[in-house]
C-alpha cells in the first residue's frame, strides 16, 4: 500500500512545521518543555549577512549561524562545489591505502595556509565531520604519540572550566561545561581542569589585566606539578573561548602558556573551531597569539557551514612519530569525505580571492572594536570588549562595580529574545550577551547591527524597570 500523500508533503505552514518539530525532532541543547510552548523559531533562508523567519522577519544573523557561516550565506559558488563533487564522486573511503581527489588536495592546501612554528612545519590533516570528533581524534591521537615515543605514562590532558571543545564524551569531558559533565557522568578519566583567564570575574582587588594574565597561565604549571610533569600529555585550549561567553584573554596569558609547555615538554593543542579561517583576522588564531601549537583542531567556518567538515593540523614533531608508528587505529567512515573537502576548497578559495583574514584584520574588526566598545556607554552595559570579530558584552546591574543581575531573573535570556525582535541574533552566556557576525561584513552592516543591539538593549532595560 501506498504511503498516504499527505504524510509526505511538506507542511503547509510554519505551524505545522512546529508541531511536527515538537513531536518528532530531539534538537541539541534544547529545554523541550520551553520549546513545546512556544514553538521552534522557523528559519526558512538567508542571504548575505541577514536570515528569514517563517513570518518574514529579517534578522541580521550576529552568530554566522553558529559561528561558521563566515563568507556569507548564498554563496552560489560552494553550492556548485558540492554540485560538481556530486556528481563525479559523492564519496568513497579514504580507509586502507585508498584515497581521493578532495581531502588530498585541501590537507596540501591547509599545510601550505598554516604558518609553520619554530620551522616545523603542519605538514599533515585528519579529517572528520566535526568539531567534537576532531577533539576525540586528540585525545587518541595525543595518546599514541607518547605510547610511540615511549612514554606511555604521559595521559593526562589538561583543560579549562567553562572551556567548549564538543559534545562527545570525549570533547566533553575535555570541555569544563559542569552541566554537560552532570548529565554525563563525565569527565572520563585522565583530563583535569584548570580555571580560565576571565579576568572580570576572577580578578583580584588592583590587579591589572596583564598581571591576571600571568596568574592565570600559572594555574597550568601549578596543575602539571601537581600532577607529575611526566604524566602530562597535553594541554588543550581555544585562543580565545567562544560558547563560554567569548572570554578574551589578557595579553600576557599565551606567552605565559607557551613558556609552561615548552619548559615541561607537554603538547599544545590549539581548538580552533571557531577562532581559525579569518575570524580573528587570520588563517588561524595561533598566529595572531604567537604561539606554538603541535596541534590544532578545526572545523565550521573551514566549509563556511555550508557542509560538516572538521579536522587537525598535525605539526611535523607529531606527524613524524605518528607516520613512522605503524598503522593509528583510529578513523571516520566520512574523514575526508569528497563533497565536503570540495567545499572547503572552494570556501578557501573565496576567501582568499576576497581576502577576508586580511579585511577582518585591517578593517572590519578595528572598526567593530571601536563601535561596540561605544555599546559600554548603554546603562544597562559594563564591559563591551572584541577580538578580530567575536565581541562580548556584560549586562550589569550597576556599571560602577559591575554588579550583576540574580542568575534567576535570566537577564541574558531576555535580552536574547529581544535582539530577535529587534531583527538581530546574539547569543546569551549567562549574563554575557555575544556575537561573531560573518566577516563579509561591511562597516556600514556595523553600523546596523551596532543600531539593533543598541534597540535590543534598550527594550531590555525597559522590561527591567
Ligand atoms: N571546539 C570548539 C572551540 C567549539 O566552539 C565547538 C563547537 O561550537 C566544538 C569544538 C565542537 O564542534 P562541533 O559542534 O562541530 O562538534
Amino acid at each position: 500500500m501506498n504511503a498516504p500523500t499527505d504524510r509526505l508533503a511538506p507542511p503547509s505552514s510554519a505551524r505545522a512545521l512546529q508541531a511536527l518539530d515538537s513531536a518528532h525532532f530531539l534538537h541539541p541543547f534544547t529545554d523541550h518543555q520551553a520549546l513545546a510552548a512556544k514553538g521552534a523559531r522557523v528559519i526558512t533562508h538567508a542571504e548575505g549577512i541577514w536570515i528569514w523567519d517563517a513570518d518574514g522577519h529579517r534578522i541580521l544573523d550576529g552568530m554566522s549561524g553558529l559561528w561558521c557561516v563566515n563568507a556569507g550565506y548564498g554563496r552560489r559558488e560552494l553550492a556548485d562545489a558540492a554540485h560538481r563533487q556530486m556528481l563525479t564522486l559523492p564519496f568513497y573511503n579514504t580507509f586502507f591505502q585508498t584515497t581521493t581527489e578532495p581531502p588530498v588536495r585541501l590537507a596540501a592546501r591547509l599545510s601550505e595556509l598554516a604558518p609553520p612554528v619554530d620551522g616545523r612545519r603542519f605538514t599533515h590533516v585528519f579529517f572528520t565531520s566535526s568539531g567534537s570528533e576532531a577533539n576525540d581524534t586528540n585525545v587518541r591521537l595525543v595518546r599514541r604519540y607518547w605510547d610511540l615515543m615511549g612514554q606511555p605514562q604521559r595521559k593526562v590532558i589538561i583543560s579549562r572550566w567553562n572551556a567548549y571543545h564538543g559534545s562527545t564524551v570525549a570533547a566533553a569531558s575535555l570541555g569544563g561545561m559542569r552541566a554537560m559533565h552532570e548529565q554525563g557522568d563525565l569527565p572520563i578519566p585522565g583530563i583535569e581542569h584548570i580555571q580560565q583567564p576571565y579576568y572580570w570575574d576572577l580578578r583580584e582587588s588592583g590587579e591589572t589585566p596583564e598581571a591576571f594574565g600571568v596568574r592565570a597561565a600559572r594555574w597550568l604549571e601549578e596543575k602539571i606539578l601537581e600532577i607529575g610533569p611526566e604524566k602530562v600529555a597535553a594541554f588543550i585550549a581555544e585562543p580565545v573561548q567562544g560558547a563560554g561567553g567569548v572570554i578574551i584573554p589578557p595579553a600576557t596569558y599565551w606567552p605565559e602558556i607557551q613558556r609552561i609547555v615548552d619548559r615541561y615538554g607537554i603538547l599544545l593543542i590549539s581548538d580552533e573551531v571557531i577562532c581559525a579561517f579569518g575570524r580573528l583576522g587570520h588563517w588561524f588564531a595561533y598566529e595572531k597569539f604567537g604561539i606554538k601549537p603541535d596541534l590544532v583542531t578545526f572545523a565550521k567556518a573551514v566549509t563556511s557551514g555550508y557542509v560538516p567538515l572538521g579536522g587537525v593540523l598535525v605539526n611535523e614533531r607529531v606527524a613524524q612519530v605518528l607516520c613512522a608508528g605503524g598503522e593509528f587505529t583510529h578513523g571516520y567512515t566520512y574523514s575526508g569525505h569528497p563533497v565536503a573537502c570540495a567545499v572547503a576548497l572552494a570556501n578557501l578559495e573565496l576567501m582568499e580571492r576576497e581576502a577576508l583574514p586580511q579585511r577582518v584584520r585591517e578593517d572590519t574588526a578595528p572598526y567593530l572594536a571601536q563601535r561596540f566598545a561605544a555599546l559600554a556607554d548603554h546603562p544597562l552595559v559594563g564591559v563591551a570588549e572584541t577580538c578580530g570579530m567575536v565581541a562580548g558584552l556584560i549586562l550589569v546591574r550597576d556599571k560602577a562595580t559591575l554588579g550583576r543581575f540574580p542568575e534567576e531573573w535570566a537577564v541574558g535570556m531576555t535580552c536574547r529574545a529581544h535582539c530577535f525582535d529587534t531583527g538581530v541574533v546574539m547569543r546569551a552566556v549567562g549574563d554575557r550577551m555575544i556575537i561573531a557576525p560573518p566577516l563579509i561584513m561591511t562597516r556600514a552592516d556595523i553600523d546596523t547591527m551596532i543600531d539593533l543591539i543598541w534597540r535590543a538593549l534598550d527594550a531590555t532595560l525597559a522590561d527591567l524597570q
